[in-house]
Parts: C-alpha cells; sequence; structure tokens
C-alpha cells in the first residue's frame, strides 16, 4: 500500500507544478498532450478523436479545452468538429483514468446527433478500453471504487486486442504487458503513424514504479520495454523512427527506450546478484546499487533507495507467472 500512496503523492506533486495543459505535436494527426497528470496520446481527424489516458480528474476541463483547440485546427472550413470516440487506458491509476468520467461524457455532448452515423452512439458517451485486470481492480467484486461513469466499458482478457477498424486512417493495436506496472498494463501502437503510447511502464522523469500492490514486478516492465523495443524501428543508428510517448515525461524514440531498458537490466542484476548471495535487504541498500544513475532517476517523492527496495522486494518474489514475453 506504501507503493500506492507513493504513486498519488508524486502525482500530486506533478500536478501542482503544471496547472495548465502543453500540446506536443508527435507526428501527422497524433499528439500529446502534457501537464494533466501522466501523458495523454491523442489521435484526432475524420473519424473524431481517441485519447490515450485522461490525466487528473482535475485537470479535465484543461484536457477538454486543448481538444477543442486541437479540434479547431484540423477543422476543415469550418466543419463541425467530430466526437470524441475512444479513451484507451494504459492501466488504473488516478493519473491516468482521472478523466475518464468527464472526458467520457463529453464525447456524447460533441457528438451531439450531428453526424447521422453517430446517432446510435449518442447517448453512450466515449468508449472506455482497457485490459479486464484494470476493470477488475477498479471494480472488485462487481462494486465499483470509482465512479461508474469512469469505468471502462470494453476490455480484454487476451494478450492483444484490435479496434475493430481503421481510425483516422489506420490500424490500432493494444498490447497487454503482464504484471509491469501494474498487473492491467496496455501499450498502444499506432499503426501507420508508427506512435507507442507506452504509460507508466517507461517515464523519462524517474525510476519505474513498480506497483506491488496492484501485481507489477521488475521483470514485467523490461519485458514490456523489450516488446517495445521489438514493435519500433529507428530511421537510422536508433535515432528517429518509431516515436515512443511515455508515461511522464518528454517524447522520446527507441534509443531512449534501449537507454532505460539497459539501466533497468543492470539494476536488475546487480540486485539478483545481491539477492543470489543471501543478502539482507539492509545490505542491499548499503550498498547503493543505483548511485550511478541515481542523478538522473531518483527523485524527491520516489528516491533510488526505495526503488532498490521495491526492485528487492519484487525479485524476491519471484518472476511473475506468464511474466516473460
Ligand atoms: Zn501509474
Amino acid at each position: 500500500m506504501r507503493l500506492v500512496l507513493l504513486v498519488l503523492c508524486s502525482v500530486a506533486a506533478f500536478a501542482q507544478a503544471n496547472s495548465h495543459v502543453e500540446i506536443v505535436p508527435v507526428r501527422g494527426h497524433i499528439y500529446m498532450l502534457a501537464g494533466a497528470g501522466g501523458n495523454i496520446t491523442v489521435s484526432i481527424g475524420p473519424d473524431g478523436v481517441l485519447l490515450v489516458d485522461s490525466g487528473l480528474a482535475e485537470m479535465s476541463d484543461q484536457v477538454l479545452a486543448a481538444i477543442r483547440e486541437l479540434q479547431r485546427r484540423v477543422s476543415v472550413n469550418g466543419a463541425p468538429a467530430k466526437p470524441i470516440r475512444y479513451i484507451i487506458n494504459t492501466h488504473l491509476h488516478p493519473d491516468h483514468i482521472g478523466g475518464n468520467e468527464k472526458i467520457g461524457e463529453a464525447g456524447k455532448t460533441i457528438t451531439g446527433g450531428n453526424v447521422i452515423g453517430d446517432i446510435g452512439d449518442a447517448t453512450e458517451g466515449a468508449t472506455i478500453v482497457a485490459h479486464e485486470k484494470v476493470l477488475d481492480r477498479l471494480s472488485p467484486n462487481g462494486t465499483p471504487t470509482v465512479s461508474f461513469k469512469a469505468l471502462p466499458t470494453l476490455t480484454f482478457l487476451s494478450d492483444q486486442m484490435k479496434l475493430s477498424q481503421f481510425f483516422n486512417g489506420e490500424g490500432i493495436q493494444i498490447f497487454h504487458e503482464k504484471a509491469a506496472h501494474t498487473d492491467g498494463d496496455s501499450i498502444v501502437l499506432f499503426r501507420g503513424s508508427d506512435v507507442i503510447s507506452a504509460g507508466d511502464i517507461f517515464l523519462t522523469t524517474s525510476y519505474p514504479i513498480i506497483d506491488l500492490a496492484n501485481g507489477g514486478s521488475l521483470q514485467g516492465i523490461i519485458d514490456g520495454l523489450n516488446h517495445i523495443l521489438d514493435l519500433s524501428v529507428p530511421r537510422s543508428m536508433q535515432e528517429g523512427g518509431t516515436m515512443v510517448i511515455p508515461g511522464f515525461g518528454r517524447l522520446c524514440d527507441q534509443a531512449d527506450v534501449t537507454d532505460y531498458r539497459d539501466m533497468l537490466t543492470i539494476i536488475r542484476d546487480r540486485v539478483q546478484d545481491m539477492l543470489r548471495k543471501g543478502k539482507t535487504l539492509d545490505e542491499v541498500r548499503a550498498a547503493r546499487l543505483s548511485r550511478d544513475y541515481d542523478r538522473r532517476y531518483s527523485t524527491s517523492s520516489w528516491t533510488g533507495d526505495m526503488f532498490i527496495e521495491a526492485v528487492y522486494t519484487s525479485l524476491k518474489n519471484g518472476a511473475p507467472a506468464g511474466g516473460s514475453k
């Protein structure tokens, strides 16, 4: 539970520092919204708007304003804006799903029945997509711990799902990354744009948070990063090519993901080595195994010491069932 608390604390600090939402062009019709909690990916075009994650609840108005600004920019000859059709959630944390309710409902408002094909959906708002485990944890035994309207409305149980048809001119694939940041993580691949939304498996601002209480594991995070690398193609010499949107931080490419994966693999091996020698948590902490990375990744709310403790616990728990890909 302590880990969950830390997630919320670091998020609160982040939200306070960012009271406005920044629109970052990614490629073509794909944008990143930064500053609303976790990064939000936006696909906007003739079929409407699709979001990956929805930020903090208290930032929903600013997110909606940013979407309206994008709708205005892409509008051809002042044509009415197409609605928000989908919100795909990468995982269950409130800095990534907090806007589900308000932004999802706005999907209905923006639709407004102004397009014949949309009338059937007009009473439903946006479709909220997530892995089944996200719904299970948000609604244990069918009792929601968040507003009913914030819950996923379309879930999948298998390793991946595809949207049933092209959206804004491309296929969109959602992959479940088992027991990673949590046990319900998804990454989203925009196949034509060659953009991947990574969720909190990949951060540029800190060490990854291993949410052990929600089924996360270090090995699952490394496996997820390796999967992102499998899906990525560099333009040349590992630079450019596939763009990767992290859960927090700046827009990245394959080289950035490689560096992060390598850092985690090195730290995993160091901790694993001490575990094999029967060292205790105190001995592992005293060895300061992350010290060469702390300047870059240790933060006041998620220090290298806290991260090493989570790594130790995760490795001691053993590899997650089916966690390697
Ligand atoms: Zn998270």
